[in-house]
């Protein structure tokens, strides 16, 4: 069952998470492999997808945001979209487009950013917005500051959480057709490391043990263990504090959130002229939801009534009300 369990060091500034993806992972790689127009993904571009969710929970799980963590990548390659969402309650879901040939054995740099045009954001959409009120976005560089390209996702998010926040932080990512897991370790902000005694030489000392013991674990390693057992082998010499692992409906799932309202308002906002376009051709319009494979059907009927309902005319100007 997937899992998520977060963990603090007894005494030391540093915090962390492990994520462990098994049905919630399989699950969007079955219905995505049940898709008769795509067909299953190629295994990088199924690897990079894997590493994306995985990290979206360990992300979520250290931003107080009730809301949705969306980690997305607009790509010059072969991967064209790629795109993770988590929201509060960790419900999941990722879907990715592709175009050309997907070479094997593609790293992040290959399958996104080949031509240097790559882009990866980060975007945290509040559960309730308030009106005007944009979501935060923050860019995620796919090059490291020597101008070199991030060949794995860990790297460039590491980067990226330096930068961005300030925070010290190791990351390690794995996925493949049955799992996708994911081990963060950061430096807990300052004001909170201030009651923790010790001087700052220490506090930044025992990061950089605890990174480093972080780091030494490999890709196949979190792939096999049990989150239990990858926190004992890395950290047994330290006085390490778990939380209650998150699993079952209180962990990591996938849902996805389509409905046939979304897609109706989604109809709307192509016009009536290409919607009625569409009934022309085929009879009905049909629209699957890419994440979860879903089959939309609109009839002629059902497509006049989207754009007849209450809110499919543009709002009246008020000195015209
Ligand atoms: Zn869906």
């Amino acid at each position: 069952m997937s899992e998520l369990q977060r963990f603090l060091f007894d005494g030391l500034p540093v915090r962390g998470a492990i994520v462990r993806l098994t049905d919630a992972w399989t699950e969007v790689l079955r219905r995505r492999a049940a898709n008769t127009e795509t067909g299953a993904y190629p295994v990088p571009v199924a690897q990079l997808l894997g590493e994306m969710l995985a990290a979206s929970v360990l992300m979520h799980t250290h931003v107080k945001f009730d809301g949705t963590l969306i980690l997305q990548m607009a790509g010059d390659g072969p991967v064209r979209l790629a795109v993770a969402q988590v929201d509060a309650g960790l419900r999941l879901r990722a879907t990715a487009s592709l175009s050309g040939v997907v070479p094997a054995g593609a790293d992040l740099a290959m399958l996104v950013n080949p031509g240097g045009k790559g882009r990866c954001a980060i975007t945290l959409d509040p559960q309730t917005r308030q009106q005007g009120q944009q979501p935060y976005q923050g860019i995620v560089g796919l090059t490291g500051d020597d101008g070199a390209p991030f060949h794995t996702l860990a790297a460039g998010l590491q980067h990226y959480m330096q930068r961005s926040e300030q925070l010290a932080t190791t990351l390690v990512l794995a996925a493949d057709e049955s799992v996708a897991a994911g081990l963060l370790v950061q430096r807990m902000p300052l004001s909170g490391a201030g009651n923790l005694g010790g001087s700052a030489q220490d506090a930044a000392q025992s990061y950089e043990r605890i990174a480093t013991l972080a780091a030494s674990l490999s890709r196949q390693e979190l792939l096999e263990l049990q989150p239990s057992a990858v926190l004992h082998r890395l950290f047994w010499q330290e006085r390490l504090m778990g939380f209650a692992p998150l699993s079952g409906d209180q962990g990591p799932r996938f849902t996805c959130t389509c409905s046939r309202e979304r897609v109706a308002g989604m109809l709307r906002s192509l016009g009536q002229e290409e919607v009625q376009g569409l009934l022309r051709e085929r009879g009905e319009a049909e629209v699957a939801c890419e994440y979860c494979g879903q089959q939309y059907r609109f009839d002629a009927v059902d497509v006049r009534q989207i754009f007849t309902e209450p809110g499919s005319q543009p709002p009246v100007p008020p000195h015209m009300q």
